[in-house]
């Protein structure tokens, strides 16, 4: 293997080639850590063909600086404190729901050319887990080419801890240099103190609002674990006993950061119940801020009527699909999820279009707000991108609050509607990287997914007006959450419109 000039990834890869041609010329080759959707998307692709081994593929090393491997950074022993459990399964993960694997774009052909290349950086595109980019990122070296999951300090937004201070750091810059009323864009996340850094401040928070109920969350645990609910401060006594356990004790362990939140008491209720939606957004580049919002998506619901007099009953209060799948009356069969598309319709229905427009318009301001707060941070590399999952809850005035942000959301699929979600979802996402380099780079929708910002907001054509009110033809948002998602007719167009300006 004749080694191209190596740079390592955080700098940018400067003008590297790759040693082994273009893609486009021979097949993409990939990694893939995780066995569920992800990998029958990558097995379905016309042309890309797996890398064999596992994932702990042995990193570059940096020869001008030997000494860098094996090193840990502060920062990556912050990463490998990074949440866990929500779907950064590694290998040996239970498959997702094996329904029949379609490809959209043509019969699955898997490419004749035998793997020629293994291990060390033989590969054009990974999709790695959050832990392997923590130990291997410092020490890794990049091609030009080379496509990788997730930024390497992706926990400053996906720590629940680390995103509110990155969110109330930029809110109070707003209000300093465009005034208060700017800062209230900002007021999208529930009032947050970390714990117990911030135990005595929130002690006096809690003194100021009497009878309200709080929401206790480990700042880097997933899936609703350890979450609680309390009006009185004696109900975290006995969590503050543990936490506090004198400094002179030899066994004192480094308590775990927690968040203590405002909880929100008027979530929109749909049947008695409440739900948080889950929403896909595609970042390519930090810098210039480039964002992608995917249309569909889903609700999810808790099992059990809503209710504030049993705050210590996790089915009423967390739309966790893990734990309201334990819930004793909980049907597999039903589930408990609704398409983003079928709750657009019904709060439409209920509360008009406009109204609904309005409140999908907050999502948006939430999306850009939060990657506004850590684009100074995030270690930009343009071989990085990121799928998060947001989570967003309505309250009654259908005012939207964002609960969390998620770098690895469940690519597992609970049943057939779920796969075929997640299958489109993923595929969308690898024709926006388009690695095949058949569009022209100038795409303003591909597949589900709309740009929705790049360095500025994105307007929508005229002629993809169907969720705007009254058929109008002013400028609108490129932004379609919840609206029509005909992904494969919309490729079908897009690929043959690119193939003839490509011509031309
Ligand atoms: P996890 O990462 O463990 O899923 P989340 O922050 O997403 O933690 O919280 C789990 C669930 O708890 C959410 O899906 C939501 O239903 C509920 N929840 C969390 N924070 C709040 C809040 N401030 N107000 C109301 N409900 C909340």
């Amino acid at each position: 293997m004749s080694k191209g000039t190596k740079v390592p990834g955080y700098m940018q890869g400067k003008g590297s080639r790759n040693p082994r041609g273009i893609i486009g010329d021979r097949e993409i080759r990939y990694k893939c850590s995780l066995q569920n959707t992800i990998l029958d998307v990558l097995r379905g692709r016309p042309g890309w063909q797996e890398v064999p081994g596992q994932n702990n593929i042995q990193p570059n090393v940096n020869q001008a600086n030997p000494k860098q491997a094996g090193q840990q950074s502060t920062g990556q022993q912050q990463a490998n404190t990074g949440k866990s459990g929500s779907g950064s399964t590694t290998q040996g993960t239970t498959s997702g729901y094996k329904g029949s694997v379609r490809n959209p774009q043509g019969p699955g052909t898997q490419s004749a050319v035998p793997t020629r290349l293994q291990g060390d950086g033989d590969w054009d595109f990974y999709w790695c887990d959050r832990e392997w980019l923590a130990q291997n990122y410092d020490t890794m070296f990049l091609y030009e080419h080379q496509k990788i999951l997730h930024f390497r300090n992706h926990y400053e937004l996906t720590r629940k801890n680390l995103m509110v201070k990155n969110l109330k750091r930029l809110k109070k810059q707003t209000e300093r240099e465009l005034g208060k009323a700017e800062g209230q864009s900002f007021e999208f996340f529930p009032t947050t103190y970390e714990l117990p850094s911030e135990y005595h401040i929130f002690v006096e928070e809690f003194k100021k609002n009497p009878g309200i109920i709080w929401i206790m969350k480990p700042a880097a645990r997933a899936q609703g674990r350890g979450i609680f609910l309390f009006r009185r401060l004696k109900d975290i006594t006995d969590w503050k006993k543990g936490e506090y356990q004198p400094l002179s004790d030899p066994n004192r362990e480094v308590p775990e950061t927690y968040v203590v939140q405002r909880y929100i008491e008027n979530p929109y209720l749909i049947g008695g119940r409440k739900f948080d939606v889950r929403v896909y957004v595609l970042v390519v580049s930090y810098n210039p801020l480039k964002v992608w919002l995917y249309r569909s998506g889903f609700a999810r619901f808790s099992n059990t009527r809503f209710s504030l007099d049993s705050i210590e009953d996790t089915y009423v209060h967390l739309t966790n699909v893990a734990i309201q799948k334990n819930a004793p009356d909980y049907d597999p069969d039903k589930g408990c999820k609704w398409s983003t598309q079928q709750l657009r319709k019904y709060l439409s229905a209920k509360h008009g279009v406009e109204a609904v427009k309005k409140a999908f318009k907050g999502i948006d301001n939430i999306i850009i707000k939060s990657l506004q707060s850590v684009q100074k941070i995030i270690i930009n590399d343009k071989h990085c991108f990121e799928m998060y999952g947001y989570d967003v809850l309505f309250d009654s005035d259908l005012k939207p609050w964002l609960i969390e942000i998620n770098a690895s959301p469940s690519l597992t699929a609970s049943g057939k509607e779920d796969y075929d979600l997640k299958f489109g979802l993923l595929n969308d996402l690898l024709n926006v990287l388009d690695l095949e380099n058949r569009l022209t780079g100038k795409e303003k929708r591909v597949g589900g997914w709309d740009l929705l910002w790049e360095d500025g907001p994105i307007l929508a054509d005229d002629g993809n007006m169907e969720c705007a009110p009254n058929g109008t033809t002013a400028s609108i948002p490129n932004s379609f959450l919840g609206c029509h998602n005909e992904r494969k007719r919309q490729l079908r167009e897009l690929y043959t419109a690119a193939q003839s300006i490509k011509k031309s």
